[in-house]
């Protein structure tokens, strides 16, 4: 699943491709994939792409509608101008392969003929037509995600003093922190020397501190890196991100610690893989 990196990402190229394009054309091709009626969309001029946690909106040139894409497990977004790809989400063959596939659920042709494509292999993620007041209003989330100024160390304080929970299942809890996945709790964890298994209440101000900001250092590195994907479609074209390649602790089992040199452990907390060095994280 993308994390909020990736999602940045993909926002950020698509904003850069997608601002000033007329809608020419939409194909449905699966129904529950798309909610509200695709066709008004003809002849809508992309104003701006947008990000709020881990979905992305599209906002249109004098529209009181908004288009708001959610990726979850499966889903990916491939622009497409004929020479060129922008790619984000899911990494799948889809991303190089010819399109549309049998993954495709939506695209989105503009007047140049460029397209976007929503794959979707197991169908999860969604593309929604909403009213922009409503969304505003009510849908798009109240909480703070990560690189939001609102995310303070005081903010996090509060969330954690009032659990009981372990440290890492709450740093992952959508409806508190917005946009830490399991690969950057893991890495802001041990970043930050505290054990992922932790009794989120049982931190210090100390140990606060130094995970507020790993959390933030390690989202900002993901940004910069282009968020984490497959090795292997990153090489082939040089799409997707390369944070892979910086884990600190996520997926290293087995391999030395960089900072004490000893070997990273994994558990699993909450059903997910749990990676830790033992004698630096406390
Ligand atoms: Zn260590």
């Amino acid at each position: 699943m993308p994390e909020l990196p990736e999602v940045e990402t993909i926002r950020r190229q698509l904003n850069s491709v997608l601002v000033g394009r007329v809608i020419r054309r939409v194909e449905v091709f699966t129904k529950k994939s798309i909610e509200g009626n695709a066709q008004d969309l003809v002849g809508w001029e992309v104003e701006r792409v947008f990000r709020k946690s881990k979905i992305i909106e599209i906002y249109f040139l004098g529209k009181e509608r908004v288009v708001i894409v959610h990726l979850k497990m499966t889903g990916q977004l491939v622009f497409d101008n004929g020479e060129d790809r922008v790619v984000g989400g899911h990494p799948t063959a889809d991303w190089v392969g010819k399109l549309p596939s049998k993954h495709t659920r939506v695209i989105i042709e503009f007047m140049d003929g460029s397209k976007l494509f929503f794959n979707d292999m197991r169908r999860f993620g969604w593309m929604k037509i909403v009213e922009k007041e409503k969304y505003e209003k009510e849908l798009r989330k109240a909480v703070p995600d990560v690189v939001d100024k609102e995310f303070s160390c005081e903010y996090l304080e509060g969330v954690f003093e009032k659990s009981k929970k372990s440290v890492k299942l709450v740093l992952m809890d959508q409806d508190k922190i917005g946009g830490v996945g399991n690969i950057y709790a893991n890495d802001a964890l041990y970043l930050a020397k505290v054990m992922p298994d932790r009794r989120a209440s049982s931190l210090t101000k100390g140990e606060l501190k130094r995970l507020w900001s790993a959390v933030r250092f390690v989202i900002g590195e993901g940004i910069k890196y282009g968020g984490a994907s497959a090795a292997n479609y990153v090489d082939s074209k040089g799409l997707g991100g390369t944070y892979q390649d910086h884990f600190l602790v996520y997926k290293k089992d087995g391999q030395e610690c960089s900072v004490c040199g000893g070997k990273i452990r994994k558990m699993r907390i909450g059903g997910r893989g749990s990676f830790y060095c033992p004698r630096c994280q406390k």
